[in-house]
């Protein structure tokens, strides 16, 4: 079995010291496959999980040829190059079909969505046509099979209506239950275990601790469990780890048993305190890379285990920056993907949506920049500034924004109306 290591230097661009992001991603799309177990749930319960197996229709749909029209279901046969006078003998609604059969000279009333007749083959459009009681006279010029959808047209009996890693977003629960399927194979859920290292850290209390000098309150548990939950992970909070090598020690050896990924943040910039790069080195291999981008730089991705001969448990690892923006950044950027990915999902990349900038940006060039964003309407057109101060550790840059504003590499500056690609934090429902 190959290394992780030996995975990723295969990557065009592979450079761990200075890692184009792209590439980033791409050394993570390729590490990390879905989870084998799956599970069946009630279709209502599975908003957000993702198909294990393909969903095949088990019905045409529409299920019968049907109007597409309010007006007349008639014999296309009965229109030529003069007007046609028909009869009509009778009304077919939505599930109430008309019983009979249309014969020559012959028309029915027809509501959309009711079954075409037989004997009938078109429908004429209330609209253009003259009545007279019971007789309906069709202007020349309608054509023969018009406004008529056909059975099967929209899905075949036996084709596949949704493939096997679609997220179950509440139309794909709607087109499944249009086919009369209550019952759906997703893939498991993903645990994943989080704790937050260093020595300054303090979980609130609601002002009955007091914060020493330089020792502050721990953020990033907040932001990486909700981001978590967002994506409907289950959550294993593992608290604040000191800088001690036997805890931190005991905290991955506990998060690998228990999880499927473990994400830290904090310790891993090679500082003197930061033991991350020798502690995952001996319970497994783990790739600390330096990502050409801000913030996020220092990322550490690999697997670790217990150690445990009889158990090999083993988890993914995503050991991100302290900084807090920098912790939200690189989940955004890298572990999402990661996650989906082990969810089984196919589509793992976030949308970059152009968007003119309200104002001029200066950043370095050589890395990618996310600069937090608010997406506004100025007058008729939606225009993107910044939240304002964009340092790594102003959590109110990301919590003013509605969006990452993605700055590519090979710029140093864009100027005022020149478009940038936006990461929407909202989506639609
Ligand atoms: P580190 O990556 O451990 O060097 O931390 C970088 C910066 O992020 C330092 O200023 C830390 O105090 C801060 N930091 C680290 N972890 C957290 C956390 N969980 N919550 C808030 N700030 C943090
Ligand atoms: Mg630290």
């Amino acid at each position: 079995m190959s290394t992780l290591q030996q995975i990723v230097a295969a990557l065009p661009g592979y450079n761990a010291e200075n890692l184009p992001v792209e590439v980033a991603k791409a050394a993570i799309r390729a590490l990390i496959t879905p989870v084998a177990e799956h599970e069946t749930l009630a279709l209502d319960d599975a908003l957000e999980r993702v198909l294990a197996a393909d969903i095949c229709s088990p019905i045409d749909v529409p299920g019968h040829d049907n109007s597409a029209m309010d007006g007349w279901a008639l014999r296309g046969a009965d229109l030529g190059n003069k007007e046609a006078r028909l009869t009509e003998i009778g009304t077919a609604l939505a599930g109430h079909p008309f019983t009979g059969s249309v014969g020559p000279g012959q028309c029915v009333r027809i509501m959309t969505g009711a079954a075409i007749p037989d004997g009938a083959d078109t429908v004429v459009m209330q609209e253009s046509v003259r009545v007279d009681g019971k007789t309906i006279t069709i202007p020349v010029g309608v054509q023969p099979g018009q406004n008529v959808r056909r059975a099967g047209e929209d899905l075949k009996r036996g084709s596949v209506a949704l493939a096997k890693g679609t997220p179950l977003h509440p139309a794909a629960l709607g087109l499944i239950g249009s086919l009369g399927i209550t019952r759906v194979s997703v893939y498991r859920t993903i645990r994943v275990a989080f704790f937050s290292t260093g020595d300054e850290l303090h979980s609130g209390s609601d002002g009955e601790q007091t914060l020493g000098t330089g020792e502050i309150y721990d953020s990033n548990r907040h932001t990486i469990r909700a981001m978590l939950q967002r994506l409907g992970c289950a959550t294993i909070d593992l608290g604040v780890v000191r800088d001690d090598p036997a805890e931190l020690e005991a905290a991955f050896r506990r998060a690998a048993e228990q999880a499927d990924m473990v994400i830290t943040s904090g310790g891993v910039a090679a500082g003197d305190r930061d033991f991350t790069r020798s502690i995952t080195a001996m319970l497994g291999e783990v790739l600390f890379w330096k990502i050409a981008m801000r913030p996020g730089r220092p990322l550490a991705v690999g697997r670790i285990g217990t150690l445990d001969e009889k158990s090999h448990k083993a988890a993914w690892l995503f050991a991100l920056p302290g900084n807090p923006v920098a912790a939200m950044v690189a989940f955004q950027q890298f572990v999402r993907g990661a996650l989906l990915a082990l969810m089984g999902r196919r589509d793992v990349e976030l949308p970059l949506v152009p968007v003119r900038a309200a104002h001029a940006m200066d950043k370095k060039a050589g890395r990618t920049e996310y600069q937090r964003g608010i997406l506004e309407r100025t007058n008729a057109e939606w225009t993107v500034r910044l939240t304002g101060p964009q340092g790594s550790g102003i959590l109110r840059s990301m919590a003013e924004a509605n969006c990452i504003i993605v700055l590519p590499p090979e710029r140093d500056r864009i100027e005022a109306g020149e478009l940038v690609g936006v990461m929407l934090f909202e989506g639609l429902v």
